[in-house]
């Protein structure tokens, strides 16, 4: 371990006085691997974790934007800002840190990887990656990409190490920062080394993201957005909506066209293109949800469809005459659960959807944008989304509030996170 830090510190020292042009040449390379290997690569990521093969073929797909977005951007994102001042010069630089840890989850094993790793290197880091145990094909393909690519050797390191091993590498001096995207317990685990050490910590944690359907909302496209919202990835995306809060006068229609759609996702072999849902990653997330769901008919919900689960295969399911108390609303559901209420007021439907220890993104289908536009300060979410639904996008900053974590991902906040912002003052 120490070995693997020590190179990656060492590389950094070089890494880190290559031009800003010169560190982005190899983006484009990178860009064109993943282009160009994407079928192979989405295999791997769809035989470890078992995501249907064309979502992995997209997710390897928007790996590749995201490495073309920094390639044209990171330069002047990244570029010496003068500030005007009673000095003769003053202006800020932003420079890297040193070696930054990276905590990554399965669920986009590529996708979650590279949003952390590229604007991450770009600004001058190198970084260390402790992959979910799940996915260690990805986890060893990913650091070869980054080596085919060009960048250094070193640049970017596969530790293949436990969570337990992972306390150590934080308080190891030569780390100086740690991003972590998972659970909660994984999230208070490591912002609490990295508190101990004084050491930055990004965090994206789980979501319980509410999709809001107003009584004038296009209900056939609200349903069309909702299935691919919740569905997408079996369900296992801390962006996907979990929530339904459904105006209690299109809600009959709501959830008939809902069911009608669920009803219709292909089904099968995930390394089928035409498969749309497969199973979760691991029996134990299936099980879990399965808990979940149980818990909520006890106390109340109404199964409308699915609810059956053989071993890591859980059916799409929705459950009406949801409550707030219910675990389907007030816990995370990370698999194809669809949990719908009903309210009669904007009031009601903004108090729902802050009723959760999460705040990551919120959807909301209405066809009165002025209307729903003086609305968007109520919502205590890192995202708001309207007539869409909530989802990552390189030009765009990414993260929550509350228990969802803190700091971004993406755009020009992520490539930030992980800088030195200095500032010089010449009289
Ligand atoms: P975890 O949070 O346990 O795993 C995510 C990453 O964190 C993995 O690399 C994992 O390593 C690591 N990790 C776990 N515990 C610790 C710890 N104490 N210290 C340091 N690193 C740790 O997710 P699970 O796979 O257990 O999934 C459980 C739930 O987490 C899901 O149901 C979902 O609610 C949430 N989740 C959210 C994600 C998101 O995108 N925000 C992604 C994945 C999960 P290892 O695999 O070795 O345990």
């Amino acid at each position: 371990m120490q070995h693997l830090l020590k190179v990656s510190e060492n590389t950094q020292l070089s890494w880190c006085n290559f031009s800003i042009q010169n560190r982005i040449s190899f983006l484009l390379q990178l860009a064109k691997l993943l282009l160009e290997n994407k079928e192979k690569y989405a295999i791997c990521i769809t035989t470890e974790m078992h995501k249907p093969i064309s979502q992995a073929i997209a997710e390897v797909e928007k790996c590749a934007l995201l490495c073309n977005y920094y390639s044209e951007n990171a330069e002047t994102f990244l570029a010496t800002r003068n500030i005007k001042t009673e000095a003769s010069e003053s202006f800020v630089t932003y420079e890297p840190l040193g070696v930054i840890l990276g905590v990554m989850p399965w669920n986009f094993p590529f996708w979650q990887v590279f949003r952390f790793a590229v604007p991450t290197l770009i600004a001058g880091n190198t970084v260390v990656v402790k992959h979910a145990s799940n996915v260690p094909k990805s986890a060893k393909l990913i650091q070869e990409i980054f080596e085919q690519a060009g960048f250094p050797k070193g640049c970017y390191q596969d530790l293949r190490i436990s969570s337990d091993e992972v306390a150590k590498v934080i308080g190891n001096p030569i780390v100086k920062a740690v991003s972590l995207t998972g659970s909660e317990q994984a999230g208070i685990a490591v912002a609490t080394e990295a508190g101990k050490h004084l050491k930055k910590c990004v965090l994206e944690l789980g979501g319980s993201n509410a999709f809001i359907i107003l009584e004038d909302a296009n209900v056939e496209k609200a349903v069309a957005t909702a299935v691919n919202a919740r569905m997408q990835n079996a369900g296992q995306s801390c962006i996907a909506a979990k929530r339904f809060l459904v105006h209690k006068n299109i809600a009959d229609e709501f959830v008939a066209k809902f069911k009608v759609a669920l009803k219709n996702l292909k089904t099968g072999n995930p390394l089928d293109k035409e498969t749309q849902i497969g199973s979760l990653a691991r029996v134990d997330l299936a099980e879990e949800l399965e808990v979940q769901v149980q818990k909520s008919i006890e106390m109340g919900a109404k199964l409308i469809a699915g609810g059956n689960r053989k071993d890591a295969f859980y059916e799409p399911t929705t459950l009406t005459k949801v409550t707030t108390e219910m675990p389907v609303f007030n816990e995370e559901t990370f698999g194809p659960v669809a949990a719908i209420i009903t309210f009669k007021t904007i009031e009601e439907a903004i108090k729902l959807s802050n009723q959760s220890e999460f705040g990551l993104g919120v959807s909301i289908f209405t066809q009165n944008i002025d209307f729903i536009k003086t609305k968007i300060s109520a919502f205590n979410e890192g995202a708001v989304f309207i007539n869409e639904m909530v989802k990552s996008d390189p030009r765009l900053p990414f993260g929550g509030i509350k228990k969802s974590g803190y700091g971004r991902e993406l755009a020009e906040d992520g490539i930030k996170e992980f800088v030195n912002v200095k500032t010089v003052v010449i009289n």
